[in-house]
């Protein structure tokens, strides 16, 4: 087993993670169970890679540990790429995901379903105590919706449909999210290079 921390205080995040890497051999901490439960890292980073390598790196120099770290979030073609690397403080410092979709409907507001394309990115960072970098992308197109709709997941969950299901995050339940999502797509790459890092040695 490898032990790593992952560097996120999201406890949706942690779940997901743990789920999508449950057969690689990793032992995930959590911040606080490393003993960072009061750490902030302010993520001023104008990209995903930027904010995840920051928390990444922040993490391992903290606990001498490898740290993994997830920056996430949604772009909207129509908005210009927007929430983006703002997805979480969309409508302000404190925002709630519920103030953030209905920010979000609000701005698209009168926009067919046709134009309200987007896609969620995840950029996963692994930090090496021997100075190793790496990261790796993972996107997943979806549709906007008109209203939310479904109970699962977090964040904009309620409003992206993913054509292929005619559903949304929420309405999918977390093993298809799991399997399809962003985060998985980019924790598939990390894993396929863990597993040759291990082959190597
Ligand atoms: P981060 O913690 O800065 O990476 O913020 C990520 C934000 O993007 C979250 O707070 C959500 O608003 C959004 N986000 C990222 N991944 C997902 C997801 O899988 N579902 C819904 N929203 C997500």
């Amino acid at each position: 087993m490898i032990k790593m921390v992952l560097a996120s205080k999201n406890r949706h995040k942690l779940e997901e993670i743990r789920d999508i890497v449950k057969e690689l051999d990793i032992q995930l901490i959590s911040m606080e169970e490393a003993g960072l439960g009061k750490l902030e890292i302010i993520e001023d980073g104008k990209t995903f890679e930027e904010n995840s390598m920051k928390k990444a790196v922040t993490v391992m120099e903290k606990t001498n540990t490898i740290a993994i770290a997830d920056d996430s979030g949604l772009e909207v073609d129509y908005l210009d790429g927007r929430p983006g690397v703002y997805s979480a403080r969309f409508s302000g410092e404190n925002a709630t995901d519920q103030d953030n979709n209905r920010k979000l409907l609000h701005m698209l507001e009168g926009v067919p379903l046709k134009d309200r394309v987007g896609r969620f990115v995840s950029v996963i960072s692994v930090s090496f105590p021997d100075g190793r970098r790496l990261s790796f992308r993972g996107e997943c197109e979806g549709i906007i919706g008109l209203e939310e709709r479904g109970l699962g997941g977090f964040g904009y969950d309620p409003l992206f449909i993913v054509p292929e299901y005619d559903k949304t995050f929420a309405q999918l339940g977390s093993d298809i999210k799991n399997s399809i999502s962003h985060r998985a797509r980019a924790l598939e790459k990390f894993g396929r290079k863990l597993k040759k890092l291990l082959g190597e040695k």
